[in-house]
């Protein structure tokens, strides 16, 4: 029987609909999972049919193909959650309050729903050690995405005496993780091996050739040719499938590349843990918008812009810088030209970048640069992303931007959050509650 007090009573109206948001979060955190993993499944699917139907072409063509379906199947795994559950956010604002529980759902739906996409491309790898692989991957990113997420929900709105305790431990969580702790979680999920004699060979030949230091050096294991410098540590790190593609003199033209990332100045190095600290701003969010409101998210956005701008500038002079010494310091002539050209065809990647401005040269130029004229043409460069991974990109701004402005446009709220607001002749859109649909919360 309905009390009639209840249409006038605010207490009453909050004991009477105390569970819902928890009943409604039982089919809320399922159905998020699930159309986050059948979205990311059918996009995936579908942005590979164009590589998938060029079996016999080159190389450069084939990876030129699969470049846009690889770079929309990543950024997919972001933003589908995001266009989940700012849709359901949209629809149920009382969803707001359990964010965090929502968005790892559908995190690990967009995840799940990748991996038949790895499995297609990398078909001549051990699906088990693929997994395997992947999976130590994803706990990674995932670990420091929730970490980084739970530091985001915590912070308050107002600048108090807890901002700075989170801002610290983020940091230092970071500077860690930069200084050692990223190799020790990858030893930790048998990723990393020891190094084999024959690598250990060709390190210690190349690095006293070059009289530079190296601390570590580590195989990788996984489907991919790979090698990394960690100028913060002075490790190095090969990956199992580069010393199974490259002979010693193209693995020691490798090493003198990383060797060349070593020997970069302080200031790099400085240059570099800013550009790692990209994201960092948006650990402020909700005392950015409390204050500037919808300027603060745009002012956030920008900074991140720029940081990155600028760290993909200096990671693309440091490496034309380390391909040159690379060059200077191969055993064999043409040997860092080869073993360029076969890292990118076993990767499938594509020999021109889609802009200029990416993080290393383009291969068709570091070939001509390392003195070898590709004997194929200059090949087009690829598009950026899949028409569908654009459109769910457009679609995350149109939620933000329906979620954030047009409520408060509808309540006739300002956009400066602590100017003075009245909600009693308008209630805002799709809002239930009698409380207003706060323009901070996430
Ligand atoms: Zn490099």
């Amino acid at each position: 029987m309905v009390d009639q007090n209840c249409q006038v009573a605010p207490d009453c109206y909050d004991a009477a609909h105390e569970g819902e948001p928890m009943t409604q979060l039982l089919w809320q955190i399922p159905a998020l999972f699930l159309g986050a993993f059948a979205l990311a499944f059918a996009t995936n699917w579908l942005s590979l049919i164009p590589w998938r139907r060029t079996g016999s072409a080159h190389w450069t063509e084939r990876a030129r193909l699969l470049w846009p379906a690889r770079v929309s199947a990543t950024s997919n795994t972001l933003v589908i959650p995001a266009v989940l559950y700012l849709t359901l956010k949209l629809c149920y604002p009382q969803a707001a309050g359990a964010w965090f529980l929502l968005v790892v759902a559908a995190l690990l739906g967009a995840i799940l729903g990748t991996l038949s996409m790895n499995r297609e491309i990398f078909a001549g790898y051990d699906s088990r050690r693929l997994l395997q692989h992947l999976a130590a991957f994803w706990v990674l990113h995932l670990g420091i995405w929730l970490f980084f997420l739970g530091g985001v929900a915590l912070m308050p709105e107002e600048f108090g005496w807890v901002t700075l305790p989170i801002i610290i431990i983020i940091l230092a969580f970071h500077f860690f993780w930069q200084y050692g702790l990223n190799l020790k979680f990858l030893r930790l999920v048998k990723l990393l091996k020891p190094a084999t004699p024959r690598l250990v060979q060709i390190v210690q030949q190349t690095s006293s050739k070059m009289r530079v230091q190296v601390k570590e050096v580590w195989m990788l294991e996984g489907p991919m040719a790979q090698a990394y410098a960690f100028p913060t540590t002075n490790v190095l790190l090969f990956s199992n499938r580069l010393l199974e593609l490259c002979d010693d003199a193209e693995v020691s033209s490798i090493c003198a590349h990383e060797l060349g990332h070593l020997t970069e100045s302080k200031t790099t190095l400085a240059g570099r843990l800013l550009g790692s600290l990209a994201i960092f701003p948006w650990l402020l969010i909700k005392p950015a918008m409390n204050y500037l409101g919808f300027f603060g998210l745009v002012l956030i956005a920008v900074l991140m812009f720029v940081v990155l701008r600028f760290s993909r500038s200096l990671s693309l002079r440091m490496e034309k810088r380390a391909d040159q010494i690379a060059k200077e310091n191969e055993l064999d002539d043409g040997a860092y030209a080869q073993a360029l050209e076969k890292v990118y065809r076993e990767n499938l990647l594509p020999a021109v970048n889609p802009t200029n401005k990416q993080t290393h040269p383009h291969l068709y130029d570091r070939l001509l640069a390392a003195g070898v004229t590709p004997d194929y043409p200059r090949p087009k460069a690829p598009a950026k992303q899949t028409r569908m991974g654009m459109v769910m990109a457009m679609g995350v701004g149109f939620l933000v931007a329906a979620n954030f402005i047009l409520p408060s446009l509808h309540g006739g709220k300002p956009l400066i959050a602590n100017a003075p607001t009245s909600y009693t002749n308008s209630p805002p859109l799709q809002n239930p509650d009698p409380q207003p649909i706060r323009l901070l919360s996430f």
